[in-house]
C-alpha cells in the first residue's frame, strides 16, 4: 500500500464487482472497507450460478479470495447496508472518501399481475430464492425455505436464468423418476444430458412418464435473450443472431426435455384454495420489441407450481432514492448515485442482472461459445474461464476512475483515517471477524458445501 493510506473508500458487496473494485483501489494505496451482508462474499457465484458449475465456482471463489486478501482491504462480513448500517448516515457522516455500491441485483422483478405478491410461496415462487435453495438444500445447516419441484411446473421467463430454473426442475424430476425405478443417478450425470444419462442406464426417458416443465416467453423463440447481436447490427447479423438463439433453445430442449411456448403473456393468476393453480396467458402479437396481447386469445395454463424468472433488480434499501426498479444513478460511464456526494455504482446493481452483451472483452463468437457451455449444450470439454471477464473489466474501469477521482481530493487527516478504521474494526468484531480472511472463510464454510 502506498505511503500512509490517506484515503478510505467503502465498497458495498464483496462478490465479483466489489472485489475487483477493492483490489484496484488497494493497488492505488487506498484503504478499502468491503461491507458484505453474508458470511461468505461470493454473491451470484455461490447463490445464483447453479451448483453443477463446480469448477467455475471454485475458480471464481479463488479469484475473489485473492482480491479481498490484498493489503489495505478490510473485509466486513455479515453486515448489511440498510439493516445493520444506515445508508444515509454511512454515506454522509462516516467520512469515507467515496462509497461504491456493488451490491448486485437480488430482488426478483415482479410478475406484474395483480395480486401476485399475496401468493408468494403459495403456488408462486421467484427465481432468486429458488436457486438459492437448490444450491444450499443439501447442507445440514440449511434452515431457509424449502421448495417442491413438481413435474409440469410452469416457468415464466426466457433468459439464461430461466433456462437454469428449467434445468433444475428437469434434473430433479428425472432423478426422482429414475430412483423410483431403482436407478441410481445424480445431478452431475443428468446435467450432461438427460437422454444420454437414461441411455447409459438402459432406459428410454419417455418410459419414465415425466411430462416436463413448461417455459413460457412473451416474445418469439427467436427473440430470447440467449445470444445478442453486436452493437449497430446489420439486418443479416440480426437474422444470424435469431438463428443462433433458436439453435441454442433447440439444443437445450433436446438435452433437458422441457417444453416451450413462445408469444405468451401472463395476464392473471388462477387461484384455487388460497393457492396459485396456474396462469391466465394471452397470445401476443410481436412488433419490433413490443409484445401486445391479442384480444380474445386468453387461455388457462394450469400447473402445480409457477416459477417467475423474469429478471433481477437491485433490492430496495431504506434511504436509497429509486427511479422505477433502479437506484437513481446518472447515465454515465462512471454511474454516480444522484442522492449523495461521492457515491458510485459498479456491477449488477447499476443495471440489474448483467446482460450477456458482446463487449470489447468478448467477441460475439466467444460469447456464444461461453453461453453454450454455460447452458450445457456446447460440444466437448466445458471451459467457462473468462465468462466473467466483461463484468470484471467494467468494474475495474469504474473503480480506476473512482481511485483517480478520490486521489484528486484533499487527503483525510490521519485522525479521521484512524477513527474510520476503528469503526470498521468495530463492525468486524460485531460480526465475529476477529482474525484474518483465510481463517474466517475456513470457519464459515459449511463442511458439506457443494
Ligand atoms: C453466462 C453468463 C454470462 C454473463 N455475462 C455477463 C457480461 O457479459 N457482463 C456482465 O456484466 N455480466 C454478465 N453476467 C452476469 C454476472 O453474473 C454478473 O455480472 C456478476 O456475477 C455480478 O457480480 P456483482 O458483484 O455485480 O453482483 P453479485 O454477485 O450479486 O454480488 C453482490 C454482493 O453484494 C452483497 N450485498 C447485496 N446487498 C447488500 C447490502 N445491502 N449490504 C451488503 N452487502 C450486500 C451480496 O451478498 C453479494 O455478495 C453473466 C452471467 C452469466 C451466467
Amino acid at each position: 500500500m502506498a505511503e500512509n493510506g490517506q484515503y478510505f473508500v467503502a465498497v458495498i458487496g464483496g462478490a465479483i464487482s466489489g472485489s475487483v473494485a477493492a483490489e484496484i483501489l488497494a493497488d492505488h494505496g487506498i484503504r478499502v472497507a468491503v461491507i458484505e451482508q453474508n458470511k461468505r462474499p461470493y454473491g451470484k457465484i455461490e447463490d445464483g450460478l447453479p451448483r453443477w458449475h463446480v469448477e467455475q465456482r471454485k475458480q471464481e471463489y479463488g479469484r475473489i479470495d485473492a482480491r479481498l486478501k490484498k493489503p489495505g482491504v478490510y473485509f466486513v462480513p455479515s453486515t448489511k447496508l440498510g439493516r445493520d448500517v444506515d445508508f444515509q448516515d454511512f454515506c454522509r457522516n462516516w467520512g469515507f472518501s467515496a462509497v461504491i455500491l456493488a451490491n448486485g441485483a437480488w430482488r426478483d422483478r415482479d410478475l406484474g399481475v395483480p395480486g401476485a405478491a399475496e401468493f408468494v410461496d403459495k403456488g408462486l415462487v421467484y427465481q432468486n430464492p429458488f436457486i438459492y435453495w437448490y444450491n444450499h438444500k443439501n447442507e445440514k445447516s440449511y434452515d431457509g425455505p424449502r421448495y417442491e419441484t413438481p413435474d409440469e411446473t410452469l416457468v415464466v421467463g426466457g433468459g439464461l436464468a430461466s433456462i437454469d430454473v428449467v434445468k433444475v426442475l428437469q434434473l430433479e424430476n428425472y432423478e426422482r423418476a429414475m430412483k423410483a425405478r431403482g436407478i441410481q443417478t445424480d445431478m452431475h450425470e443428468l446435467e450432461k444430458g438427460i437422454p444420454a444419462a437414461c441411455k447409459a442406464h438402459g432406459i428410454n426417458p419417455q418410459s419414465l412418464g415425466v411430462k416436463g416443465c413448461l417455459l413460457i416467453y412473451r416474445r418469439r423463440e427467436a427473440d430470447m435473450p440467449l445470444a445478442q447481436p453486436p452493437d449497430n447490427a446489420t439486418p443479416e447479423q440480426v437474422a444470424k443472431t435469431e438463428q443462433v438463439r433458436q439453435k441454442m433453445l433447440r439444443l437445450a430442449r433436446d438435452k433437458y426435455l422441457f417444453r416451450v411456448q413462445d408469444r405468451r403473456l401472463t395476464t392473471g393468476l388462477i387461484v384455487e384454495n388460497g393457492r396459485v393453480a396456474g396462469l391466465r396467458v394471452a397470445e401476443t402479437k410481436i412488433e419490433g420489441r413490443k409484445a401486445e396481447p391479442i384480444p380474445g386469445s386468453e387461455k388457462e395454463l394450469r400447473a402445480p407450481l409457477v416459477i417467475s424468472s423474469i429478471g433481477s433488480v437491485p433490492e430496495v434499501l431504506p434511504g436509497v432514492a429509486m427511479k422505477g426498479e433502479y437506484y437513481t444513478f446518472t447515465d454515465e460511464d462512471l454511474p454516480r448515485y444522484t442522492g449523495a456526494e461521492r457515491v458510485f455504482g459498479v456491477g449488477n446493481v447499476v443495471t440489474g442482472q448483467g446482460n450477456i452483451r458482446v463487449s470489447l472483452v468478448h467477441s460475439q463468437k466467444v460469447t456464444n461459445h461461453l453461453i453454450e457451455h454455460y447452458m450445457g449444450i456446447g460440444d466437448g470439454k466445458r471451459n467457462l474461464s473468462g465468462m466473467y471477464a466483461p463484468a470484471e473489466a467494467r468494474a475495474a474501469e469504474r473503480a480506476k476512475a473512482v481511485a483517480d477521482g478520490v486521489q484528486s481530493l484533499p487527503a483525510l487527516p490521519p485522525a479521521e483515517v484512524a477513527a474510520l478504521e476503528q469503526r470498521i474494526r468495530g463492525l468486524q468484531q460485531r460480526a465475529g471477524y476477529t482474525s484474518d480472511y483465510d481463517s474466517w472463510i475456513a470457519k464459515v464454510t459449511p463442511p458439506d458445501l457443494e
